[in-house]
Parts: C-alpha cells; sequence; structure tokens
C-alpha cells in the first residue's frame, strides 16, 4: 500500500494550524501564570502548620502533575506544527495511514489513528 501525501486541503490544513497555535500559546500563558503563583505557595509554607502543610504539599504534587501535563503537550503540540510544516500532518506515526480528520478536529496534535492510539496502554 502506498502512502499518499496528505489529501486535506490547504485552508484545512491552515485550520488545524492556527488551532495548533491558540493552544499553544494558551498553554504557555497559563505555565507563565502557574510559575508566578508557585513562588507564591513556597512563601506561604513558612507559617502554615502540618495538616496545611500536606494540604501544600499535595497541592504542589499536583501542580508538578499538571506541569508535566502541559510540557507533554506542548511537545506534541510542537511535533504536530513540524510535521505541518514538512507536509506530513495527519498521518499515523504507527501504521502511517490517514488518521480520520474527525480525530484530528478533536485533538489537532493526534500523531497516531484510534486503532493504534487505542492498542496503545
Ligand atoms: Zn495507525
Amino acid at each position: 500500500m502506498a502512502v499518499s501525501k496528505t489529501n486535506m486541503t490547504k485552508s484545512e490544513l491552515a485550520a488545524f494550524k492556527k488551532l495548533l497555535h491558540i493552544e499553544q500559546a494558551t498553554l504557555l500563558e497559563i505555565e507563565s501564570a502557574a510559575k508566578a503563583s508557585s513562588q507564591t505557595v513556597v512563601l506561604d509554607q513558612t507559617s502554615v502548620g502540618r495538616v496545611s502543610r500536606m494540604d501544600a504539599m499535595q497541592g504542589q504534587a499536583m501542580a508538578i502533575e499538571t506541569a508535566q501535563r502541559r510540557t507533554l503537550r506542548l511537545t506534541q503540540i510542537a511535533a504536530a506544527l513540524k510535521r505541518l510544516a514538512q507536509d506530513e500532518y495527519g498521518f499515523c506515526l504507527d501504521c502511517a495511514k490517514l488518521i480520520n480528520p474527525k480525530r484530528l478536529e478533536f485533538d489537532p496534535a493526534a500523531n497516531r489513528c484510534i486503532q493504534c492510539a487505542s492498542s496503545q496502554c
């Protein structure tokens, strides 16, 4: 089975590119806001008791997890934008088939078709 270039139109690709850029900008904005607020949490810890310190630690662990997820998402978006630039956007990284456009509408950074993505753990 020959792998063909994407059959999406230029305007469809441009729409996905726009979505990716918007999400990227939003995430970067949240990231800088989160960095500013995490500094406040560290300062607050000096005056709190044991229970609230536990809360603060739990909150910090969650913040770290959220930050990691955000970083991962930013990596996925950057990779999707790179694929767009290289005219390789919309293909599954595993089986090289076209990813369903409906799936891309739901997640413009998707890099695997639904079959390959769902067979992953
Ligand atoms: Zn696939």
